[in-house]
């Protein structure tokens, strides 16, 4: 029996308060046109006093999972039957995987960098320096600290914030962290193998500047940018002109998908594909 060609076998989405994740829609969709697979990603504006509700008719119907973003990322564990690694340690979920009966929340911004990461160099026995403790820093050293990192040197501007993530690295995952309250311009400290910004300088902004002495930035360094919009931040830039490995945000952003995808549908898809899409999307 053919197929219609429009024919939806299974659902996955995005919850979210917005419609700002159309990009990752036309990711998703040409991931899935390009397998042959009939099945559809679609976005859902959900408030916040409604999202119990949606999870539970998400189940109910059938999806084989759902994205979600702010401010759902840590509200919706209480909906969920369990937690992968990683999700648990931060306590944040962006990806919600049906396995059985049950909705398993895990986190692939961070699993999304590593996969960027580990393309260009072993994370392992690695001396790391991160510029930023939001929510895409503590995803990302999370999964620093569970793929092996010697130490992670972490800058931040506020101290408080800083803290706290220097805390749960230590107390969950026994990760060797010093705490640096950023001011005036960083100096990254010789011996170091990987400059990570993950801060939200330079999104939307190509000439925005972090207060860092790029000349400190040395050949050899891997230097990994979270923005990936534009991905040819400033910070790329300079470590480009001072001979480090960069690594840009889209492809955080693509691998991100990519390990959803894998996780909801079993396929290891395209990354090419992807992002391509993604580039188009964001009109690069
Ligand atoms: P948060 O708001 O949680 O954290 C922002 C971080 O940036 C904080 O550490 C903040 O420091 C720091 N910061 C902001 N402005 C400055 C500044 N002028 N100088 C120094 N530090 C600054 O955001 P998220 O962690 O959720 O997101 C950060 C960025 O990561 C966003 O731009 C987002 O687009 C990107 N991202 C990319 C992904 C990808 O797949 N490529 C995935 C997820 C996020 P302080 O604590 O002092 O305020």
């Amino acid at each position: 029996m053919s197929t219609p060609a429009n024919f939806c076998h299974e659902i996955v989405g995005s919850m979210s308060t917005g419609a700002a994740g159309n990009p990752t829609v036309v990711m998703i969709e040409a991931a899935f046109a390009h397998h042959g697979l009939h099945w559809r990603y679609v976005n859902m504006e959900v408030p916040p006093e409604e999202l119990g509700t949606a999870v539970r008719g998400a189940k109910a119907l059938g999806f084989r999972g759902f994205n979600c973003s702010l401010p759902h990322k840590v509200t919706v564990i209480q909906h969920l039957d369990g937690l992968g690694e990683s999700a648990s340690v931060m306590e944040a979920v962006n990806c919600v995987v049906r396995r059985g009966d049950k909705f398993i929340g895990e986190n692939t911004d961070g699993k999304g960098f590593l996969r960027s990461l580990t393309a260009v160099t072993d994370p392992k026995g690695k001396s790391v320096v991160m510029m930023g403790a939001g929510g895409a820093a503590r995803a990302i050293a999370v999964e620093l600290a569970l793929a092996g990192i010697k130490k992670l040197t972490l800058v931040n501007r506020s101290e408080t914030r800083g803290q706290e993530l220097a805390d749960l690295l230590r107390k969950k995952l026994n990760l060797d962290v010093h705490l640096v309250a950023w001011q005036g311009n960083y100096s990254v400290p010789a011996g170091t193998d990987i400059v990570i910004n993950a801060t939200s300088v330079g999104l939307y902004e190509p000439n925005a500047r972090l207060n860092l002495d790029v000349d400190s930035l040395k050949p050899g360094m891997v230097a990994a940018d979270v923005i990936g919009n534009p991905p040819r931040t400033r910070f790329i830039r300079d470590a480009e002109s001072h001979s480090c490995k960069t690594i840009d945000g889209l492809g955080m952003l693509v691998n991100q998908g990519i390990v959803g995808v894998e996780y909801w549908t079993g396929i290891e898809p395209d990354a090419t594909v992807m992002r391509l899409a993604l580039e188009k999307a964001l009109g690069l």
